[in-house]
């Protein structure tokens, strides 16, 4: 490999929508070119199960379903790569984008799906127990907690979405919130406050998990620091992360605009930037479903919008 390369069409990300971009892009013959990042596949491999993708009735392994996505968009002639891109150079077309290994690629159109990623506590046990009772998705994993009891970590919009969604099925949703008030809006807070089996746990933080095979507790102290702390176990058999979720658009903030959490602004049901020709799909730019299906949709819409773009610039 040479430390120029040239390419019509740049895909950044390796998910539901970078992956999908690379089918559109592959079979539109724009001969596209992949940087995986530093997680290949993306979230979707960090879940067991996914049960709610359209087309697969029994559910398919979260990694199974991102090697065939792989597959396909290298039959079509993508060349997918393992790197990151670590720089961005939108200032005139061709754009030029850095590689961890310092190649530079020139390319007239680029495609951002970098993803977001959850944010976990950093408790060690959340690694010991991921995909064994950790998750921070309900509606992936929520499934697989019917009748059964689980915390939500968080006091925020998310937290009180997805323990509504789990109290849906679950016999008991206990929230886990530091504060002693829920962030979330007025409207979330009366929903869950009037749920009849939410347990909303204020001051509440939690000092790790404990189980033989997976998920059967958390070890919790209320009003931690305080004369009257007081340590104690909750028995659980899921442990829900929703303390928000950190865009991977770090590379891009000197060029795009991104809101205040970082997510990637685009143009009204676009993915269109500010930039011509440089476009953002899937949860880099989607702060709000986050969901692959629609990431998929998304990464779908962005390589039309290359291809697009393209034949505007005679390319
Ligand atoms: P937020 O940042 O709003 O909330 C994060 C929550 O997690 C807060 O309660 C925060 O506590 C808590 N938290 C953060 N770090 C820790 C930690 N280390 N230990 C314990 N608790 C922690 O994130 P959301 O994902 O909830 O929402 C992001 C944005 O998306 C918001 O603007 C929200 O309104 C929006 N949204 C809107 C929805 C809707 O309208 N339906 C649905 C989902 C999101 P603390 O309050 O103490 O800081």
């Amino acid at each position: 490999m040479s430390d120029k390369e040239y390419t019509r069409c740049l895909i950044i990300g390796s998910g539901p929508a970078g992956y999908t971009a690379a089918i559109y892009a592959g079979r539109a013959n724009l001969k596209p070119i992949e940087y995986c990042g530093i997680q290949p596949g993306g979230q979707l491999t960090q879940t067991t199960e996914v049960e709610n993708f359209p087309g697969y009735p029994q559910g398919i392994d979260g990694n199974r379903m991102m090697a065939d996505l792989r597959e396909q968009a290298e039959r079509f002639g993508t060349d997918v790569r393992d790197g990151e891109i670590v720089k961005a150079d939108f200032s005139k077309s061709p754009y030029v984008l850095t590689t961890d290994r310092g190649t530079q690629i020139e390319a007239d159109t680029v495609i951002i799906a970098t993803g977001a990623s959850a944010k976990y506590l950093g408790l060690e046990d959340e690694k010991k127990y991921n995909g064994q009772g950790v998750s921070a998705c309900a509606t992936c994993d929520g499934f697989f907690y019917r009748k059964k009891t689980v915390a939500v970590v968080g006091g925020g919009d998310t937290a009180c979405e997805e323990a509504l969604y789990l109290a849906n099925l679950c016999k008991k949703v206990y929230m886990i919130v530091r504060k002693n008030y829920l962030r979330a809006s007025d409207v979330m807070r009366q929903r869950v406050e009037n749920k009849d089996n939410i347990e909303i746990l204020y001051e509440h933080n939690t000092l790790g998990l404990y189980g033989e095979n997976g998920v059967e507790g958390a070890h919790l102290v209320k009003r931690k620091g305080e004369a009257d702390e007081q340590k104690y176990d909750l028995p659980i058999d899921g442990f829900f992360l929703a303390i928000g979720h950190k865009p991977n658009t770090d590379v891009f903030k000197e060029w795009l605009d991104l809101d205040e959490t970082g997510y990637i602004k685009t143009e009204n049901g676009t993915p269109r930037t500010k930039i011509k020709g440089v476009f953002a799909a899937g949860d880099c730019a989607d702060p709000v479903y986050r969901q692959a299906i629609v990431a998929a949709g998304s990464g779908c819409m962005a390589a039309l919008e290359a291809e697009r773009y393209l034949g505007t610039i005679g390319k």
